[in-house]
């Protein structure tokens, strides 16, 4: 066996994160030396991993098992049997292990460490290898003048209503960064994601009727809907705040393209506006201001995400959203 510090550097190189010592120390957290070894032997099958171990294959399955629950691996079925895999990159290793349904305070505050102390620097270089962002926001349906063409994949009532099975997970920054009151268990998981959160213990299985209540309850608690920047696939619906989030703080105050908007920008009908101010603490994104001496709100159409969250506080019925992106804007 390898001496500790080398195994948890060996397991951040895997994940090609070899220079973070944070991460180093959140695998030291969460895998003791025997389940260290098993990751860096993986994919493997459990027999392979039990062979020359010096355990049983019933203990060695028993092991695996819980670095599943952790989030550490996941699991293929093949002719071979079920082959385990290590969590392949930073944004796995996060995304599932935060989820860890026995993780310790400990553990969440030390990624909370990593998100403080390397996340920004990273998220910068994450930024300029990407073509594009990997998510892109979903306007709150209702928001969407109803004479605009929305794709199935832009609009979260359908993406869950075309959905089965769905779960509720909970939002991994608000977890580890509790800056906000806002709610936690609100993620959406749909199709094969949902079906992995509730096989593994880290999500509810929900319906169609209360997952749209959930995504009700996002949009009154001033959550923007963000989901996979791709036409035609989501397996996710996160909702996100400006402050816990990994993204909209680097996004708002870095200016770094970490999340597309949506196809949609925000128009406010000027005969309708009375100018009472309740849309402007919607915006994260600085795209609102009150036109004191006409009495109404006004638009940065550059700023506009097109998230829809003004609109639905709005009494008068001012706001709509209306297409300013072509469809080939979403990558195919
Ligand atoms: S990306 Fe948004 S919804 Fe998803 S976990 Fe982070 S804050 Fe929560
Ligand atoms: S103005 Fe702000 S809150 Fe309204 S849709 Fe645009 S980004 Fe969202
Ligand atoms: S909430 Fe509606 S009426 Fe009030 S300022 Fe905003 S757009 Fe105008």
């Amino acid at each position: 066996m390898m001496a500790d510090e080398e195994r948890y550097v060996k397991l951040a190189e895997k994940i090609f994160m070899g220079e973070s010592p944070v991460i180093r120390q959140l695998f030291a957290a969460i895998a003791g030396p025997e389940e260290a070894e098993a990751l860096l032997a993986m994919p493997a099958t459990t027999a392979s991993l039990a062979e020359g171990s010096g355990r049983s294959v019933e203990e060695t399955q028993s092991m695996v098992d819980g670095l599943y629950r952790k989030g550490l691996v996941f699991k293929k079925e093949t002719p071979e049997g079920t082959v385990y895999r290590m969590c392949r990159d930073i944004m796995q290793f996060h995304d599932a292990t935060i989820l860890w349904p026995e993780a310790p305070r400990s553990y969440l505050d030390l990624w909370q460490r990593y998100m403080e102390e390397e996340w920004p620097a990273f998220s910068e270089t994450v930024e300029k290898m990407l073509p594009r962002p990997v998510t892109r926001i979903v306007p709150v349906s209702e928001s969407v003048d109803s004479r605009q063409q929305v794709l199935a994949f832009e609009d979260v009532r359908r993406i869950v209503e075309n959905s089965e099975p769905i779960a509720v997970t909970n939002c991994t920054c608000r977890l580890i960064a509790h800056k906000c009151d806002r709610p936690v268990e609100i993620c959406l998981q749909v199709g094969k994601a949902a079906a992995y959160s509730v096989d593994r213990g880290t999500g509810r299985a929900v319906d169609t009727e209360e997952a749209i209540a959930l995504l009700r309850k996002a949009e009154e608690a001033g959550l923007v809907h963000v989901t996979m920047n791709r036409a035609g696939e989501s397996h996710f619906i996160c909702n996100c705040c400006n402050d816990c989030c990994m993204t909209f703080p680097m996004l708002i105050d870095r200016k770094l393209k970490m999340c597309d908007p949506s196809r949609f920008g925000c128009v406010i009908d000027e005969e309708t506006c009375t100018g009472c101010g309740d849309c402007l603490e919607r915006c994260f994104f600085g795209a609102l201001t009150l036109d004191e001496s006409r009495g109404l709100m006004t638009v940065d159409a550059e700023a506009c995400m097109g998230c829809g969250l003004c609109q639905v506080v709005c009494p008068e019925g001012a706001v709509s959203l209306v297409e300013v992106r072509e469809q080939d804007f979403i990558p195919g």
